[in-house]
């Protein structure tokens, strides 16, 4: 008789919102719940509630794992490791997101940024099943990149932080950007937030024919350029709310990529116009919730991701 697959838990701890997620993986989701981000005793107060209820109902969880907005501290051996480090989110800054949180459920628990948990939920289960260097690019409320390479997220001085990457801008294009540290970064020109700032309305709100997707489309084409040509990555997913709404960004952003690389590499991966190359993310919008399950799944020593 084989042993029953392990019960894990994970908190996919974002801007605006969480989302509490249980079960084994993306076929065996036993229970989930959305809470909005407030000020950080709220918060983690509700998630408590949420996964001491769960264990109550489902019985014992062997693992945690949180996917947080950063900045983190992941520097292993730090005093401060799993806290989010200096944030200009109110009153998140050095908060022990992952310890406060595992210390109620004692069970081991693993951290790490958002997108580097949606990335190993898509190693694992998704789009870059099979694969050990792959990206996992969201564009929403802010433009993020979960990296890995040689199997793992990539851990240096501190995690990689490519969606504020600067790139060479559009021709003729002159509009300052909206990220506060750098203006005109990745995530200053295609953000959710930085389509409003630009335009004067949401995202949500503009047809595929606006003008702004030019610039955005552009300066995502810019980004895959940088990835392809620092860590060849096998496969780029791209999710996030901003691409979700819209497919037809995939062939525009695929275009800007290719006419920017210009033919330089030569590789199977990146033939046919990238079309197997950047593509949705195979679990759909439950790549971020499923990454904290990633992340937990590695905690609990299931195998690696
Ligand atoms: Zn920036």
């Amino acid at each position: 008789m084989t042993e029953a697959p392990k019960l894990l838990a994970g908190v996919e701890l974002g801007g605006t919102k969480c989302v509490c997620i249980l079960g084994t993986g993306p076929d065996d989701i036993r229970a989930q719940e959305r809470l909005p981000t407030l000020e950080p005793g709220t918060t983690l107060a509700a998630i408590k509630v949420v996964l001491d209820g769960w264990r109550a109902r489902f019985g014992p969880i062997a693992a945690l794992g949180v996917a947080s907005f950063g900045p983190l501290d992941l520097k292993p051996g730090s005093p401060t490791y799993g806290y989010i480090k200096s944030t200009t989110k109110l009153g998140w800054s050095h908060t022990d997101v992952a310890a406060r949180l595992s210390r109620r459920l004692d069970v081991p628990c693993a951290v790490n940024t958002d997108v580097n948990g949606a990335a190993l939920a898509e190693g694992r289960w998704g789009a870059a099943k099979g694969m050990s260097n792959y990206a996992y690019i969201t564009v929403g409320t802010g433009v993020g990149v979960g990296l890995i390479v040689n199997g793992a997220p990539v851990w240096g001085c501190n995690h990689t932080e490519m969606g504020h990457l600067r790139i060479p801008r559009m021709q003729g294009d002159s509009w300052p950007g909206a990220c506060v540290f750098h203006g005109d970064c990745v995530e200053g020109l295609a953000s959710g937030p930085a389509i409003e700032a630009r335009v004067g309305a949401s995202a949500d709100r503009l047809g595929p024919q606006h003008p702004v997707w030019h610039s955005v489309t552009h300066a995502l084409g810019q980004l895959v350029h940088a990835l392809v040509l620092t860590t060849a990555p096998e496969r780029i997913m791209m999710g996030g709310g901003v691409m979700a709404a819209r497919p037809c960004l995939f062939e525009r952003v695929r275009h800007e990529a290719q006419r920017s690389l210009n033919h330089y590499v030569e590789a199977d991966e990146v033939g046919q116009g990238l079309a197997k190359y950047i593509v949705p993310p195979g679990l759909g919008v439950l790549a971020g919730p499923l990454g904290a399950l990633a992340l937990a799944a590695r905690a609990a020593g299931t195998g690696a991701v």
